[in-house]
């Protein structure tokens, strides 16, 4: 049989720029290809090309870098079966492992070590309809919610599925972030003071420091 692979776009070591664990060293793990085409996306260099890579090489690549944090994004890593073994195998060697992921796919058989950054697409990405809601009771606090909004109107509905599908008890996390370059941080900030919720605004910090630069 042969080993497990997975199609690879990068494998580089940054700052968190989003989620729990903002701000931290993390090694990013970049899988090629996504099914969705949100109409806001920042790594459409990531749907195409890539280099298939051997598990053990991958392990190898990231052991280099010594980190403590390890994020497995896309694209959508779980296009690609082999990353839920990818993933267990990072676990394994002791990282603190997190799966960025669109919604759209099912996260049943990610490991449960791994916290699990779940998007939940608003009507403004244009890939609302793909929100899979089945994966939603399968979410524990050690996951993470994620909304990028892109008008008021999204904030609004975010705001609905918030109560509607009880997020802030399943998750440990909901993250509200600005689209960038379509929702002013601010406004969104004072949404959030205002209206009271117990929601992390964040902004995406790879895109302040390093102006949304591929590797970074
Ligand atoms: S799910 Fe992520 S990678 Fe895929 S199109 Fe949307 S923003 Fe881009």
């Amino acid at each position: 049989m042969s080993e497990s692979s997975v199609r690879i776009t990068e494998i580089f070591y940054s700052l968190q720029g989003e989620s729990r664990t903002v701000g931290l060293p993390t090694v990013f793990v970049r899988l090629t290809g996504c099914p969705l085409r949100c109409q806001y996306c920042d790594s459409e260099y990531a749907f195409f090309g890539g280099e298939r890579k051997a598990l053990t090489d991958i392990l190898a690549e990231v052991a280099a870098f010594n980190p403590r944090y390890v994020c497995v994004t896309g694209g959508e890593p779980l296009a690609q079966p082999d990353c839920v073994p990818l993933m267990a195998a990072l676990c394994d060697a002791g990282y603190e492992v997190s799966l960025e992921t669109s919604g759209a796919l099912p996260i049943d058989a990610v490991d449960p070590r791994v916290s699990r950054v779940l998007d939940l697409k608003t009507p403004g990405s244009g890939e609302s309809g793909r929100n899979l809601y089945e994966n939603i009771p399968l979410l524990t606090g050690h996951d993470q919610v994620k909304f990028v909004l892109c008008s008021r109107s999204d904030y609004d509905w975010a705001r609905l599925k918030l109560d509607e599908l009880k997020l802030l008890e399943r998750a440990g996390e909901v993250l509200f972030s600005p689209s960038f370059g379509q929702l002013a941080g601010k406004d969104l900030a004072d949404w959030v003071v205002a209206d009271n919720l117990p929601v992390r605004f964040q902004l995406q910090l790879h895109k302040v420091l390093w102006d949304d630069a591929p590797g970074y």
